[in-house]
């Protein structure tokens, strides 16, 4: 079986579209194809002889042929009829055509120097992707604030940035002097930036990939958790508030004798199992999100992020859409990584849960 993040790559990953723009200071969101290409799909199209045929042509065509909505049918006494693939290899337009029962008056102007054009397969989701498509053919645009801050990078606000940037630091800290320079993740409630779990890749568990025991640790701060471990966890007071349950001692020990992590929070909300609410959430399986979190309590990594050392395998990528994980960071890519370097797992729609993935584009060795 591959293992997570190790050996460490050569070479960076390939670079996608978004590396284009500047870094906003080391973190960028890796956005899936849909922001970045601009995929074009050949539509016949035809000529109008007369104003007059306008009103009857697109009428009937909207009605008959609806598809292509998110383009202008007309443009320049143009009209759009239907995407290419849509008729059969032994078929002509007419033919195809006739199938739909369009007037003789409607028919004709349809087959009337007939071309195929190139014109955009979806709508945009970035103004960027609006203007190049533009100049294929006229489509439709719904600008969106959120989309457009994750491509400039001004979704996070400089203390949210501060943060994240922290938590790539202590990734290479801790995997240098805790973990002998193996993968580390790090799951937080960021709500209140506490840190949840923390794991290291290790040889006892019969394979390095540190994403599936984070994914553990986690579920023992709700009272679950599959895996034998040989490491020590911290135990909770009495009477704690939130529960430190998903940390193994040693990296816990290791930040809380360190002076410049005075500061760190740690600890997990309870979880509420038994609770009427629990059970809400239960039976809604697909249920996704932050305010998920804040209404049903901790299930899995709902609403939690994770920060990685290495970009995820295939396996761990799973396992954190299973456990709805809301953002994935990561510093560094790998051979076998599945949000940049083979795959983009979040691009994947038939999935039922989708996180946010986000490279830390600063140097890996930042302590
Ligand atoms: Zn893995």
């Amino acid at each position: 079986m591959d293992t997570c993040g190790s050996p460490p790559p050569v070479k960076r990953n390939r670079k996608s579209p978004t590396d284009n723009e500047e870094d906003c200071m080391g973190i960028r969101a890796v956005l899936s194809d849909e922001y970045n290409e601009i995929a074009l799909i050949k539509v016949h199209s035809c000529q109008l002889e007369t104003k007059q045929q306008l009103q009857s042509v697109i009428q009937e065509l909207s009605q008959k042929l609806p598809r292509l909505q998110h383009l202008k049918r007309v443009h320049d006494r143009n009209v759009l009829i239907c995407a290419t693939s849509e008729i059969g290899d032994a078929e002509t337009l007419e033919e195809h055509l006739q199938r739909y029962a369009f007037s003789a008056k409607v028919l004709q102007a349809l087959c009337h120097q007939v071309q195929v054009v190139e014109v955009p397969a979806r709508m945009p989701k970035l103004r960027v992707q609006y203007e190049q498509m533009m100049q294929h053919w006229p489509c439709k645009f719904h600008p969106n604030h959120y989309s457009e801050s994750l491509r400039n990078g001004s979704n996070f606000s400089i203390s949210q940035r501060v943060f994240h940037k922290r938590m790539a630091q202590l990734l290479a800290k801790l995997s240098r002097d805790v973990n002998k320079d193996r993968p580390v993740g790090i799951c937080v409630d960021p709500r209140q930036s506490r840190i949840v779990s923390i794991a290291g890749a290790s040889e006892s568990y019969g394979h390095e990939h540190c994403s599936m025991l984070l994914v553990d640790f986690v579920a023992r701060s709700q009272q679950g958790g599959a895996l034998r471990s040989e490491l020590s966890f911290v135990e909770d007071q009495e009477n704690a508030e939130t529960t430190l349950r998903g940390l193994p001692k040693a990296y816990y020990d290791y930040l809380k004798e360190n002076e410049a992590y005075q500061d760190l929070q740690f600890g997990a909300e309870m979880s509420r199992k038994g609770q009427p609410q629990q059970q809400v959430l239960l039976d809604a399986e697909h249920a996704q999100g932050g305010d998920n979190l804040s209404k049903y309590g901790p299930y899995l990594c709902t609403g939690y992020d994770v920060y990685l050392l290495q970009e995820p395998c295939l396996m761990c990528s799973m396992a954190f859409v299973h456990s709805r994980a809301k953002r994935i960071f990561f510093l560094r890519p790998s051979d076998n990584g599945a949000l940049v370097t083979r795959f983009q797992l979040h691009s994947v729609k038939e999935l039922n849960h989708h996180y946010e993935v986000f490279q830390f584009t600063t140097d890996g060795s930042l302590t």
